[in-house]
């Protein structure tokens, strides 16, 4: 069912020792100062890791999801906010344009950002508009070979540092599904620039921002696809990034439970390390249970978008599921750390903090229930 075993074993390996040396030492510096580090996301664009899964051709890493899967959980064992960022770049932004770009797009964009050199942002969701994306208000008005968009786009990942963003926008009716049309747009685009910066609960070195765009002008030839297919086309994009986050939230779950085993066998309380009662322990068990559990959805998801299957259903059990494990286990972390785990001197406060946005980003829990009950109902 999997891909080679060694080729995941070495990227595993590869993607273990560049988080250990280049991002665990400074995680709280970043989670403080809420600093997005892009001089590591560059370091990450150098070793493949921002081109994961575009072809050698566009100058990429040319892997599958299985690979990707595995770079994304050892980046969130050590930092769920890394993790994200380079999610979002891989599957959003970077994945729209490999799936539905032309030729000349994708010559231009995906080695630009496979590399690195590019960071990328995905806009879909607006203020009023988060899981009802469709309701969307921001506009593009055909004006001679320019569309002009105005209006903006909220929660954006990169939103002040990405180079280039995949905007999604209006061009005809309100809740039509055929009128709505993505769009590449350049950072430095006339009329296009960065609102505010979030300050958030977790995930706080990843950017995530607000884009603006009044009058800005976007040549036709930065349409991706054909006009009208922009909302199809967003959520196939998503049922790949689905994965995506549920890959971080496994990489976050593993971490707070790997800081959980170790803790629970050096703590001791009433003479014997706190592994020998049972209440720990077996909560041990089933953060253990859950999370190979979860990691089966995740990788049988995998599976099936390498093999060009549909991915929907599957994507958004992983999602769900991986997603409620992370917050469960990051839980349980720390209660297992007691008062040292409410501090920010141990690993498990901040995956307690960055778990939550899995539930939310890409679809919200409920959302990823919708989905699935429909797809279920649908094949009765
Ligand atoms: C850190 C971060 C990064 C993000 N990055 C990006 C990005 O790069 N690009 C992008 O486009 N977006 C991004 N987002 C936005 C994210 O996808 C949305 O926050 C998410 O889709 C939920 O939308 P909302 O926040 O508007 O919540 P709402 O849609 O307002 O939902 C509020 C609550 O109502 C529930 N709800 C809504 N509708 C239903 C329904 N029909 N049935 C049952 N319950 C329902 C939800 O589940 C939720 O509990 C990001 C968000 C965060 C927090």
């Amino acid at each position: 069912m999997f891909e080679s075993i060694e080729n995941l074993g070495m990227i595993e390996a590869s993607a273990r020792e560049f988080a250990q040396k280049h991002i665990l030492p400074k995680v709280m510096e970043w989670d403080e100062a809420q600093h997005f580090p892009v001089d590591v996301m560059k370091e990450l664009g150098k070793l493949g890791f921002l081109g994961v899964l575009v072809p050698h051709e566009y100058g990429g890493s040319g892997l599958g999801y299985q690979e990707y899967i595995t770079i994304l959980t050892e980046i969130g064992k050590v930092c769920g906010s890394i993790g994200l960022s380079v999610a979002a770049h891989n599957s959003l932004c970077t994945g729209h344009i490999m799936a539905f770009g032309n030729e000349v797009q994708k010559s231009k964009y995906l080695p630009l950002l496979a590399s690195g050199e590019f960071i990328g942002a995905w806009g879909l969701t607006e203020a009023n508009t988060g899981s009802d994306a469709m309701r969307m208000k921001c506009v593009a008005i055909k004006d001679g070979d320019h569309y002009v968009l105005n209006g903006s786009k909220n929660w954006i990942t990169h939103g002040k540092s990405g180079d280039v963003a995949v905007v999604l926008a209006r061009t005809g009716e309100l809740l039509d599904s055929r009128g709505i049309t993505a769009f590449i747009v350049e950072r430095g685009t006339p009329g296009f620039r960065a609102g505010k910066k979030e300050n958030k609960l977790g995930m706080r070195a990843s950017e995530t921002a607000e884009i603006i765009f009044e009058d800005c002008r976007v040549h036709e030839s930065q349409v991706l696809g054909q006009v009208g297919d922009g909302f199809i086309q967003a959520m196939k994009v998503l049922d790949g990034g689905r994965i995506s986050i549920a890959a971080l939230s496994l990489g976050i779950a593993k971490g707070a439970y790997e800081a959980s085993v170790k803790y629970a066998k050096e703590r001791e309380q009433f003479g014997q390390p706190i592994a020998n009662f049972q209440a720990i322990s077996f909560k041990l068990a089933d953060m253990a249970t859950r999370i190979q559990a979860a990691e089966l959805l995740t990788r049988q998801a995998a599976d099936l978008k390498n093999n060009g299957k549909k991915v929907t259903e599957a994507g958004a059990m992983a999602k769900y599921y991986a997603s409620e494990v992370c917050v469960y286990a990051s839980n349980e972390a720390v209660q297992i750390f007691g008062g040292y785990g409410y501090t920010k001197d141990f690993p498990v406060e901040k995956y307690y903090r960055d778990s939550k946005l899995c539930t939310i980003g890409e679809g919200t829990s409920e959302i990823q229930k919708l989905v699935i009950s429909r797809s279920i109902l649908k094949e009765q």
